[in-house]
């Protein structure tokens, strides 16, 4: 249409056509004065500002407008130019008296200095699927990690649901969910800051996708729908959907293991790390898609506990294990609060004439159901939720005050040494050289009587735990490595290590007189141990032919059940009293070790 031409110009047949087309229009059309005054509106135009007329009067644009679009007029008065655009998809919210809220847009532009021309239409379809984009992009959003554009948490689990409502023929639901949790991932975080720890995510993401064959949900109903996810931190989910046998989730959770295990180059540096993965499978997945995942979580915390890379299938006595532990956590602050940790004493002695060298202190608890629980089961608790320190301040404390007791009842004759364990997350807190110090000011206790025993798989790790052992050294205590044997460390690293005392394992010696291969490992102990000027403790000796063939080894002493048990303070107290007041050594050639062990005292045994 060419509103400025003449319509007396026009050819009748197209100007028939033309008032056709304004009348028959499915959009608005009209012409108005600078002022707003009306000059021509089609009918579409008037049924759609009907609503906003006030008494039926469409005679003035602005004034129809003035409550929606009340700057119009102001829009139209600043637009003066020919062609220019005074408002263009303007939208106004139109509440008509009856049937429902609706949107009219309405663009106008200035013709020339007495003419402004417009459209108007209803565009209320179009603003809903706007709104209804918008809300898809944003629960897009809010179901995608924002990090490696993976679905996010609340997607995966709405994929597990899905995955558990859709059981195959037998019943059985065929699918597996791997929560992957990488090792080693906060040394990198330090080691190369936020921005380096963020791109290896990133990497992680694509070597996850690389390896699973990603389907999307809507493809054929019969492909495998895998999904990966991230669900925050360094912790990722795969879901295999679609399983035929359980092969395929271990060789899939071994792929995974394999591809996140190699090396990743980040601004030059090459990064390693690893990944624990706790597996799922539908035949013991729980029926609620957040449970599954705490399941998966369990499995892979187990795995993590065996040492990291490797993949671990959640069973159900995974669970009763956790739950367990939980309790006993809970329980273990009470313990401490209640005084329900005591210590027990375990003699140490002289093989070649059956003197009492020390004692080993050893932790118990008398829990009030549960009876006695062993360190075992509670040390490695303790350390995971951070009470360790506590616990082993208070068995450092206990037992440098006792050896001090017995210093001061028995004098020359009390034992010379007393030996207390230190665990792993003792020995990576950089306060325990200054607790030792204090507890052994506060004892009164000679340093050189204490000994702390680790094991070699913490002293064979990194710098910083030597440079503590040294620190500990430095106080003037003495070192044993315990359980020597069993650990990662060869008797060529013992040189590297600073230690006094190599505590030789009990697995060593319960078949050292049957089994010619572990007595050539003792020997060969024993005699690299003497050319480094180390001691050695065989443990666990439980017979006095074990004790005869340790003593013929040349290996320094001996602690075990053959000389007693552990023994509660009082126990040890009276055992001691007995042994040295029956102490009558006879000449070292004729003693074939401690050879006439007294039996445990009467009193409490552990
Ligand atoms: P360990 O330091 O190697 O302690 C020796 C363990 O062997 C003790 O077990 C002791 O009771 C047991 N034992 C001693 N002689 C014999 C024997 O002749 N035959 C047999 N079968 N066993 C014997 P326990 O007291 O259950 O302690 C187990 C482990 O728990 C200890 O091994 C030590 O690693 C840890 N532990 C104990 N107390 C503490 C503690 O206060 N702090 C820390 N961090 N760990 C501790
Ligand atoms: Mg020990
Ligand atoms: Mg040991």
């Amino acid at each position: 249409m060419k509103p400025d031409s003449d319509p007396e110009d026009l050819q009748p047949p197209a100007y028939e056509a033309l008032i056709q087309f304004l009348y028959q229009a499915p959009i608005g059309l009209l012409q108005i004065r600078p002022d707003g005054t009306v000059t021509m509106m089609n009918p579409r135009s008037a049924q759609l500002l009907m609503p906003l007329a006030r008494q039926g009067n469409l005679d003035n644009l602005f004034e129809v407008l003035d409550e929606v679009a009340p700057d119009l007029r102001a829009m139209a008065d600043a637009a003066i130019e020919p062609g220019a655009l005074v408002c263009e998809g303007l939208r106004m919210p139109v509440t008509p008296t009856t049937g429902s809220r609706r949107v009219l847009g309405i663009s106008l532009l200035r013709l020339d200095a007495h003419t402004i021309m417009g459209c108007v239409n209803d565009v209320t379809h179009e603003v809903e699927l706007e709104q209804q984009r918008l809300a898809s992009r944003m629960r897009d959003a809010s179901r995608t990690d924002s990090l490696t554009l993976m679905p996010n948490r609340s997607a995966v689990l709405e994929r597990i649901q899905q995955a558990l409502a859709r059981p195959d023929a037998s019943g059985a639901p065929t699918f597996a969910v791997l929560f992957i949790n990488c090792d080693r991932f906060n040394r990198v975080n330090l080691t190369l800051g936020q921005a380096g720890g963020d791109r290896l995510l990133r990497m992680v993401a694509e070597r996850l996708n690389g390896t699973v064959r990603q389907r999307d949900a809507v493809g054929p109903a019969r492909e495998p729908l895998h999904t990966t996810a991230r669900l925050g931190g360094d912790e990722f989910v795969v879901l295999l959907d679609g399983l035929r046998g359980s092969e395929d989730v271990h060789s899939i959770a071994q792929r995974l293991i394999d591809t996140l295990s190699r090396p990743y180059l980040i601004d030059g540096v090459e990064v390693h790390i690893s990944a624990s993965i706790g597996v799922v499978a539908g035949n013991h997945a729980a029926a609620e898609a957040n449970a599954v995942l705490q399941d998966a979580s369990l499995a892979m915390q187990e795995a993590k506990r065996a040492g990291g890379g490797r993949h671990v299938l959640f069973t159900p006595s995974i669970k009763d294990i956790a739950t367990r532990r939980g309790a006993l956590e809970v329980e273990l602050r009470r313990a401490l609060e209640q005084s329900e940790l005591f210590v027990v004493y375990q003699p140490i002695v002289e093989l070649a004439d059956g003197r009492v060298a020390g004692f080993e202190a050893l932790v118990r608890w008398q829990h009030p159901q549960r009876g006695l629980v062993s360190p075992v089961e509670f040390i490695e608790i303790a350390e995971e939720c951070g009470l360790i320190g506590a616990v082993g301040e208070f068995v450092l404390d206990s037992a440098c005050r006792q050896l001090a007791a017995w210093q001061r009842r028995f004098g020359a004759q009390a034992p010379g040494m007393v030996s207390v364990n230190l665990s792993r997350a003792q020995l990576q807190d950089a306060v325990i050289t200054d607790q030792v110090a204090r507890v052994l000011e506060s004892s009164g206790l000679p340093a050189q009587a204490l000994q702390l025993e680790v094991t070699e798989s913490m002293a064979a790790q990194g710098d910083d735990i030597r440079a503590r052992l040294l620190e500990l050294k430095a106080l003037g205590i003495a070192l044993a490595l315990d359980d020597f044997g069993t650990g990662y460390s060869s008797l060529a690293c013992l040189g590297q290590l600073p230690i006094d005392t190599v505590k030789i394992d009990r697995s060593f010696v319960s078949d050292a007189e049957s089994n010619l291969h572990k007595r050539v490992l003792i020997e060969a102990t024993v005699r690299v141990a003497r050319s480094l000027g180390m001691s050695t403790t065989a443990e666990g000796i439980e017979t006095e032919g074990q004790a005869a063939l340790l003593a013929t080894l040349d290996c320094n002493k001996g602690q075990g059940y053959l000389w007693s048990r552990p023994l509660a303070a009082p126990a040890a107290t009276q055992w001691l009293a007995e042994r040295i007041g029956a102490a009558d050594p006879m000449p070292a050639e004729t003693h074939p070790s401690a050879a006439a062990p007294l039996r445990a005292a009467s009193g409490f045994r552990a």
